[in-house]
């Protein structure tokens, strides 16, 4: 069984059906349903989606505008994309009816509500029945009830964020036909962004690091303060939070109870707090996350020497170090954004390095390694040229 039904949910649920699996995936909302989210997914997801996804790309992204609270504004672009650009009804909408079509039965309009470990099962109640399952799959996001519910040792951090959109109808989409637009000055440690839709554009902020004061504060005065949106009227933005991976967090949970499985559970994309901690990419880990997941389902189903365990310890594999060196990286850029922003203006190879993250032909372990030794040697010319004569 699979609860909730967005990327990472219908991703395992396909996996699943088409490899002859009987499942039930369960989502309390309709679709196509709304999703507060900016809808940017790195140019990677090629490497782990069906090339079907792109019916529903709206833009697609080549390039970032930088600006610091409204100003200094730079551009860095690329002759390559870096990212697409969807709306999350029609893409989750997509991927649900994939497990459909595979086979999986989809019950929308129904909420999960309680669970039972049982000694050969889990036991589902929701507000229509009650069901047992072999497996069940936690894929119900940032305020997952299945992760409150099993996995109560978790006591992880959620990030407050606000989106709003505005219809811009065919003017030219801001800032630029291709890009997207970051500004790391407009919260204390986080960023606000605007990324342009088909006839849209979303606009948001997030704190990444430590306490917000007022969200909402902080999104007015970006939209007042963004001269690019001083002819629009920008709806009252929607509220979610935003579960960002945590090292610490995560590295108290290598011994029971586990960040991930428990028992005949699993937890996957927002709910296991699958998401990036510098920029809160979340789309390409609840879609990676659930196909581990059900390869690890899988695996069990097979051969009885394999266990859950295998979707955690993958994970710890996989993600985890990245997210590690994520998490650094983040801690640099939201303690000094303004320093980070001018070298990140004078450094614009390493913005391009990092574009071949997102295009997933770069990790950020060897984008760190070799961003260090960009930054560098670049010290050790400036060093040479102040001081001639040493
Ligand atoms: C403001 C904001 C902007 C973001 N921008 C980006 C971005 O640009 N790029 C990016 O990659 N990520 C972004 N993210 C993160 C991204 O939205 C998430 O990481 C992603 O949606 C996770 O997918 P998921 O399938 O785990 O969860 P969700 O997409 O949240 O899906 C969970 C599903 O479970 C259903 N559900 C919940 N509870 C129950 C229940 N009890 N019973 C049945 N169904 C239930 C929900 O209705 C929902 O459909 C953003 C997030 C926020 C908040």
């Amino acid at each position: 069984m699979v609860i909730g039904m967005g990327p990472a949910g219908a991703t395992a649920a396909y996996e699943l059906s088409r490899a002859g699996l009987a499942v039930l995936g369960l989502e309390k909302q309709l679709h196509p349903r709304y999703k507060v989210c900016g809808g940017g997914l790195s140019l990677r997801i090629d490497r782990i989606l069906e090339s079907d996804f792109k019916s529903v790309v709206e833009h697609t992204i080549y390039g970032v505008q930088f600006t610091y609270r409204g100003e200094e504004p730079f551009l860095i672009e690329s002759s390559q994309p870096i990212a697409y650009m969807v709306m999350r009804d029609r893409f989750d909408h997509l991927l649900v009816e994939k497990a459909r079509r595979a086979g999986t039965e989809v019950h929308e309009g129904e909420q999960a509500l309680a669970f039972r470990q049982l000694s050969d099962a889990i036991e589902v109640t929701t507000d229509r029945g009650r069901y047992r399952a072999k497996v069940l799959i936690g894929a119900d996001g940032a305020n997952s009830v299945v992760a409150q519910r099993l996995f109560p040792a978790r006591r992880l951090r959620r990030m407050p964020t606000l989106e709003s959109e505005i219809g811009i109808g065919m003017m030219p989409p801001y800032p630029g036909e291709g890009k997207v637009l970051i500004d790391l000055g407009a919260t204390a440690k986080g960023y606000a962004w605007i990324f342009p839709k088909h006839q849209r554009l979303s606009i948001g902020v997030a704190e990444f690091r430590g306490k917000t004061t007022s969200p909402k504060q902080i999104f007015d005065r970006f939209v007042r303060e963004e001269k690019g949106l001083a002819s629009f009227t920008v709806p009252h933005p929607a509220g979610h939070p935003l579960p960002l991976f945590s090292p610490r967090a995560v590295g108290l949970m290598e011994q029971p109870p586990f960040a991930l499985v428990c028992g005949r559970a699993l937890l996957v994309g927002d709910a296991g707090h699958l998401v990036d901690p510098l920029f809160g990419e979340g789309i390409y880990y609840a879609v990676r996350s659930g196909q581990i997941a059900a390869a690890s389902v899988l695996g069990t189903f097979h051969d009885r020497r394999r266990s859950l365990m295998d979707y955690e310890l993958a994970v710890r594999r996989e993600i985890y170090p990245e997210f590690r060196i994520a998490s650094r990286i983040a801690r640099i850029v939201y303690s000094f954004p303004k320093l980070c922003h001018r070298l990140m203006h004078r450094y614009q190879e390493v913005i391009n390095l990092y574009y071949d993250v997102l295009r997933g032909r770069h990790t950020y372990h060897s984008f760190f390694h070799e961003a260090k030794g960009i930054v560098k040697s670049s010290f050790r010319e400036l060093l040479r040229e102040a001081l001639p004569f040493r």
